[in-house]
């Protein structure tokens, strides 16, 4: 229930913080205010509609406004939980139960907007380049709001948020941290500062920019991949390939690839610790300069050049996985490597690998537990929504974007930010995020699990006297409804 006043002051009872709200004026979170004494959701309820087949390829876009009882087609519409509202504590129903019947499954989509203590983002972005060491801390305004995480192929890794950064340090942590999680998880950019490493600029779909320069390019593989990739193509126009990683340096004439060809190791040694023939980790420091290495030169991690096989002449070329890095040497009479032109063949290659690069993506992930009290607002029976997930009777999703379920315990998911709708999330300073969550399935399957059957309404009633907002469905995202176990 939402307490008013003598003064028409409304108390907001959908997070704990109970902000008591004059007329005219919002709480703490911007999304309730007090509207002539009415708690009010301030921004519009956002449904979604995909085409149908006889709309032709146009959606009709709706600006915000108030729903006017039109007919609209369920089986065409999917209500998220983007402007749903919250019910805590969660033992009341979820603020819309909406039923619906598309193609005689008798569907039930719970939706709300979940409040989110224990979420993060887990962000992959597409470089070799150095942004830091693994577990340094990363930072927004000077607070720490986040770690470097294993590295992926071809990608730095950076888990963002978190129960400890949000609620375990301090105020001024969790306000930051919340901050730029709700930054990044609109789709908007945040600047970030790693201890030991780079300043980076950060945006889901858009390339990354380190140290002030914008990332092109996602290498083509590691240098050992890059000569099973080329070798062939390199055969024939230089006597010595080494391609220039940070992870694993690849040695042509050593390598397998090399090796198949007829090739026999030429003499020129690189430093580090030799892995396996022609494989070769820590060549140098990390960096942001030669395939993610430290360099500039690349002979620096040229270790020796062996007089026994080495010969004067010996064409030598040298190129980072990007292929953004090339250089072509041939050996003097004292076997130095002397700068040469390239031959048009290898310049030819290096274009080669530049075009197998896909370009270089910021990719973010937003990672939250749904498994708590959130699931009351569902069903009386919290783990049997759990199970029901498990089962695939229910299909989770986020602003009607497919989630990754973990397994194990709980609702634990996963979602990419660039496939919800604009906006999706919001916050409340408790800190807290919060995010719009959609549970769908049978309406037989709804009551077996002990859900509020007597609040599901259908859906011109929910719409009725809504604000809503309709925004074209993403032909990316598979239609939740359909899904639902028949
Ligand atoms: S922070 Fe927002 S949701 Fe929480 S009580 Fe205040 S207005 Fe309501």
């Amino acid at each position: 229930m939402t307490a008013t006043d003598k003064d028409d002051v409304v108390t907001c009872d959908a997070c704990p913080v109970l902000c008591r709200i004059r007329p005219g004026k919002t709480g703490a979170c911007d999304r309730y205010g007090n509207v002539a004494g009415t708690l009010t959701r301030m921004d519009p309820f956002v449904i979604s509609r995909r085409a149908a087949a006889d709309d032709g390829d146009m959606v009709p876009f709706l600006a915000t406004e108030s729903w006017d009882g039109k007919l609209i087609r369920e089986a065409d519409t999917f209500v998220t939980g983007i402007g749903a509202g919250t019910t805590y504590p969660d033992y009341k129903p979820a603020p819309f139960i909406v039923g619906s019947d598309p193609q005689g499954l008798d569907t039930v989509t719970v939706v709300s907007e979940g409040i989110f203590s224990y979420c993060g983002i887990k962000v992959k972005i597409d470089t070799d380049r150095f942004v830091g060491p693994e577990t340094a801390a990363v930072r927004a305004g000077g607070e720490q709001v986040g770690h470097v995480t294993t590295a992926e192929y071809g990608s730095q890794m950076l888990a963002l948020g978190g129960v400890r950064h949000l609620t375990g340090g301090s105020k001024k942590e969790g306000t930051v941290t919340c901050d730029t999680l709700l930054q990044l998880l609109n789709k908007g950019a945040v600047d970030l500062a790693i201890d030991g490493g780079a300043e980076v600029t950060i945006q889901a779909g858009r390339p990354p920019v380190i140290n002030g320069v914008q990332e092109m390019r996602m290498r083509v593989g590691c240098g050992s991949a890059t000569i099973g990739i080329f070798a062939q193509q390199w055969y024939g126009h230089a006597d010595e390939v080494i391609v220039v990683d940070d992870h694993i340096t690849g040695v042509l004439s050593e390598h397998q690839a090399g090796r198949f060809l007829g090739l026999e190791p030429a003499g020129i040694r690189v430093r580090g610790r030799r892995s396996t023939p022609g494989r070769y980790f820590q060549v140098a420091e990390p960096g942001t300069g030669w395939g993610g290495t430290d360099i500039s030169d690349p002979l620096a991690i040229i270790d020796r050049i062996d007089p026994k096989r080495a010969k004067p002449g010996l064409r030598l070329f040298m190129v980072s996985t990007t292929g953004e890095d090339a250089a072509f040497f041939v050996l003097d009479d004292d076997l130095k490597p002397a700068p040469a032109e390239m031959p048009p063949e290898l310049q030819t290659v290096v274009e080669r690998i530049g075009e197998n690069c896909e370009p270089a993506l910021t990719s973010i992930l937003f990672m939250a537990g749904a498994g708590g009290s959130l699931r009351a607002g569902v069903t009386e029976n919290p783990v049997r929504l759990t199970r029901s997930v498990r089962a695939a009777l229910t299909r989770v999703t986020c602003g009607g974007a497919p989630v990754y379920v973990w397994p194990g315990g709980g609702i634990t998911l996963m979602v990419d930010v660039t496939r919800l709708p604009d906006n999706a999330f919001g916050y409340v300073p408790t800190p807290a995020i919060v995010g719009p969550i959609e549970f769908t399935l049978r309406r037989a399957d709804y009551a077996a699990l002990g859900g509020h059957v007597g609040a599901i309404r259908p859906l011109d009633e929910v719409l009725a006297g809504q604000r809503v907002a309709v925004t074209p469905w993403r032909d990316e995202n598979p239609w939740p409804a359909a899904t639902a176990t028949p």
